[in-house]
């Protein structure tokens, strides 16, 4: 995991007497969440992905574009969900008569930290077992 800390020195002076009302919003939708990646809403909220450090919500695209940029992905290789909160970069075989979309798969990344269960996660899976 990378550390993105922020250098940058910002001069915050408070500028005296220029109080703004602070603008109510009670009645903002609680219920949109951010994607953690791009900052925009996750209108389905079904597929988001827990990929932040604390199983923030973010879009599947989002993830797998950033899977993409980390991992450095060759042409011939393709980061696929495979299920269970993973996601693995796969090559392609040379497709044969038998099996025409064979893939190895080359490395397995857990995005999902199954210890934690994040608020904006909707349980529609009660059955699973864990
Ligand atoms: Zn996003």
């Amino acid at each position: 995991m990378k550390d993105k800390s922020n250098n940058t020195n910002r001069n915050r002076k408070k500028a005296p007497g220029k109080k703004k009302k602070g603008i109510q919003n009670s009645n903002l939708n609680i219920e949109s969440v951010n994607c953690y990646v791009c900052g925009k809403p996750i209108k389905e909220i079904i597929s988001a992905i827990a990929y932040g450090p604390n199983g923030e919500a973010t879009h599947f695209d989002c993830v797998l574009k950033r899977l993409r940029e980390e991992k450095d992905i060759k042409e011939d290789q393709k980061v696929q969900y495979i299920g269970n909160g993973m996601f693995a970069i796969t090559e392609r075989k040379k497709s044969t008569p038998e099996n025409p979309l064979e893939f190895n798969i080359l490395e397995k990344i857990v995005v999902e930290n199954k210890e934690i269960k994040p608020e904006w996660r909707i349980d529609i899976r009660d059955n699973t077992v864990g």
